[in-house]
């Protein structure tokens, strides 16, 4: 794909974020990258157009890919899941790419003159009124896909290679099964026989560059497995490989870190993205433990309860993100304060901190 055609594909995005699946019979009237003038594009061959590139970014270029490919990485994944998303959508029935559904005529549809509704929607909607099965890891995915390219949008690029790559793998194979099961049983013959051909060429390329992540992963294993008791799964590449230590936190796969001062914030990051709990309100909301709390043994406000550390999962580990300790001897604050203390079950020591106690015995 020459320059042009990326600025192009891009300048699509950029204009009308919210990338509508038109009917065919319209596509003309679109601007249209021209290599293909008497093509008309429909919505699935414009997605797998999208993907076409996204495998150019990632596989043509240096290793890993250089800061320019990922960026076009981003926006073409990003782009490539919307308009298939909303082309399955459409096909369940048009209104139900419209923003607000009930606003729907026919007209508004045939001219693409509407305001349709976000990339999670659409996901959302797929899932309950057209019953796919389609799961909330995906959905997660392609949240977070969609922050990226914003963030990418407004700020430049913040990730870095490693990450954005094993980051695409998982979106990737997410779509090529949703193209492959929920699209191409609802397109013509002909159509049909076009996108099944790119996909075994996208299998391809996908295989290998599961493989690269993959070696690289292989790469690690020994020097991981000396600190399995401290390796979570990274927030940002979703490799088991984020290593929690008090002189700093470091993902070995994409070299995510955190230094020393930065364990309060990797908890809230690691509980937040990771383990879906929000640090703020998770736990006031549903009168439970809040998922990050101060450390018994270094004080910071980085001890995330359910952490899942290598060694032990699938069983959640309480590990500190400031001072790399674990505990296995965790008991609640009887002064009801919401402290966690670490007293092991044979000790004989009051269950309750020292704040709580000098409050209740300071009345006496
Ligand atoms: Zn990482
Ligand atoms: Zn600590
Ligand atoms: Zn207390």
């Amino acid at each position: 794909m020459s320059g042009n055609e990326e600025e192009r594909l891009e300048g699509n995005t950029e204009q009308t974020p919210e990338t509508a699946p038109v009917p065919a019979q319209n596509a003309k009237k679109t601007e249209r990258p021209s290599k293909r003038p008497d093509v008309s594009y429909t919505p699935v061959s414009n997605g797998m157009d999208y993907l076409v590139s996204v495998f150019q970014n990632l596989t043509e270029g240096a290793t890993p890919p250089s800061a320019r490919n990922l960026k076009y990485t981003v926006l073409h994944l990003q782009a490539a899941t919307e308009v298939l998303l909303k082309a399955r959508l459409a096909h369940e029935h048009f209104s139900l790419i419209f923003a607000d559904p009930t606003q729907a005529t026919r007209a508004a549809w045939r001219k693409g003159d509407f305001k349709s509704c976000q990339t999670l929607d659409a996901f959302d909607r797929l899932r309950n009124i057209a019953c796919l099965e389609i799961d909330d890891d995906d959905r997660k995915r392609i949240k977070d896909l969609g922050d990226h390219r914003n963030a990418l949008q407004h700020y430049g690029l913040t990730h870095n290679a490693y990450a954005i790559e094993s980051r695409a793998v998982a979106v990737l194979d997410f779509l090529i099964t949703f193209i492959h099961k929920h699209l191409i049983p609802g397109l013509e013959a002909a159509e049909a026989h076009g996108v099944e051909r790119t996909m075994d060429s996208f299998r391809l390329q996908l295989k290998g560059i599961e493989k690269l992540v993959r070696d690289r992963m292989n790469s690690l294993r020994s020097e991981l497995a000396k600190v399995a008791d401290v390796t979570v799964e990274c927030t940002d590449c979703e490799q088991w490989a984020l290593v929690v230590k008090a002189e700093g936190t470091e993902c070995l796969f994409c070299h995510q870190t955190w230094d020393e001062a930065g364990g309060t914030t990797a908890a809230a990051n690691y509980a937040w993205i990771v383990l879906g709990l929000d640090a703020h309100h998770a736990g006031i909301a549903d009168g439970g433990a809040p998922p990050v709390v101060d450390c018994p043994e270094c004080g910071a406000c980085a001890l995330v309860t359910e952490a899942v550390t290598a060694s032990e999962r699938p069983s959640a580990t309480p590990l500190c993100f400031a001072c790399g300790n674990t505990f296995s001897d965790l008991v609640d604050c009887e002064g009801g304060c919401g402290a966690v203390l670490s007293i092991a079950p044979d000790e004989e020591a009051m269950h309750m901190c020292t704040d709580c106690v000098s409050a209740r015995y300071a009345k006496f």
